[in-house]
């Protein structure tokens, strides 16, 4: 699973991935066709349950959850004609599985804004339109071939025929694909030609230093924008959140309380990321480590066994879970068993999140 960081240049998302990834690589220019190639990184997601787990069973690290990360260079309007680096960039869009889009929400002279002022709903438009052009070229391609093929009697062209056709109509009311109801078969047709407003994407508004909390009316319109199209909208401000991330772990403990951060605004976006991206967590503790997993919502245990190793899934025989709660009543995996409160989960189980498993395989 990957998300990808995307906006128009000079908003901020170089700072923003930096921050994100703690890498303390070369700033990029202040020029608007920068960073080329993605560039990827894998950011932790913080879970106050591992602490927990660990206060019964003491390992020796904890293992927080990961997301993977691409900073996809700056789009610009005309995109999908190929303006700026255009294509190349739609390219990368396509293979990942959520869109994070920083917009830029603060003010500052010395950042040129590449349409002149600061108004991040029009910069989510500007970009929005490129991804729905550049879907309909997709769509369009993809209906010329599905027709021929079609043509001669194959089943499932037919049934591409009809999915291109439902969602270009969709398109051309200038609306993404994100809100659209698909059935099963439609949805795996759909993810197969990696159409952009199809995915799902949160907002990350880039906010001055003097409004972290983003209460400002630039927020505010962001907010508004985000609830009409269904997504979410975390406020960071990506230059402070990069001074952060370069401190060790005293001095950023004062620096987030001279700011007024209950945690370095990074930690609310890689959790809200999971949860636009459909992820939960699951847990395994021993005393080499309490660790946390990401598997789909609806994964079942082979599924999630699988993520540790893909022997665990072929030679999955079953699952003992326990959860948190029963962890914080009885304080140890032994008590738990002993009350009777230790599940033994089969093949078909549906992984709940915060489960606590060991898993038994061949
Ligand atoms: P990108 O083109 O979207 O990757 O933008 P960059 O991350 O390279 O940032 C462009 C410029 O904006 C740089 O000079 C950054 O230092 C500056 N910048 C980024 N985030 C902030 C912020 O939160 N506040 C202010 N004042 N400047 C920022």
């Amino acid at each position: 699973m990957e998300a990808g960081i995307v906006g128009l240049p000079n908003v901020g998302k170089s700072t923003l991935f930096n921050a994100l990834t703690m890498s303390k690589a070369a700033q990029s220019a202040n020029y608007p066709f920068c960073t080329i190639e993605p560039n990827e990184g894998v950011v932790s997601v913080p879970d106050d349950r591992l602490r927990r787990i660990s206060q019964y069973i003491v390992p020796k690290k904890l293992v927080p959850a990961a997301l993977k990360l691409v900073d996809i260079a700056g789009i610009v309007k005309g995109a999908s004609e190929g303006q700026g680096l255009g294509n190349k960039f739609l390219t990368h869009i396509r293979e990942v599985d959520a869109i994070l889009q920083v917009v830029r929400c603060f003010d500052d002279p010395d950042v040129i804004h590449v349409s002149g002022s600061v108004n991040p709903v029009a910069d989510i438009e500007t970009i929005e339109i490129e991804l729905m052009l550049a879907d309909i070229q997709t769509l369009e391609n993809s209906l010329s071939k599905a027709e021929r093929t079609a043509k001669s009697g194959d089943k499932d062209a037919k049934q591409r025929v009809e999915v291109i056709k439902k969602c270009l109509a969709h398109l051309t009311t200038d609306q993404p694909l994100r809100k659209m109801e698909f059935d099963e078969n439609e949805t795996k047709l759909v993810s197969s030609y990696g159409l952009m407003t199809a995915k799902p994407i949160l907002y990350v508004a880039n906010v001055d230093e003097n409004d972290l909390e983003g209460k400002g009316k630039l927020v505010q319109d962001v907010r508004d924008f985000a609830a009409k199209v269904g997504a979410s909208v975390v406020p960071v401000c990506a230059k402070l959140e990069s001074e952060i991330a370069e401190l060790d772990e005293a001095d950023r403990a004062e620096m987030l309380e001279g700011a007024g951060l209950a945690e370095p605004a990074l930690s609310a976006l890689a959790r809200e990321a999971y949860k636009v991206l459909g992820l939960q967590s699951y847990f395994t503790a021993g005393e080499m480590e309490v660790r946390a997993w990401t598997i789909p919502i609806g994964a079942t245990a082979p599924q999630a066994a699988g993520v540790i190793h893909t022997d665990f899934e072929k030679g999955f025989i079953r699952a003992e879970v326990y959860t948190l709660a029963d962890l914080e009543t009885y304080k140890s995996e032994k008590e738990i068993r002993s009350a009777g409160k230790l599940r033994v989960e089969g093949k078909g189980y549906v992984m709940q999140d915060g489960d606590i498993c060991h898993f038994l395989f061949n």
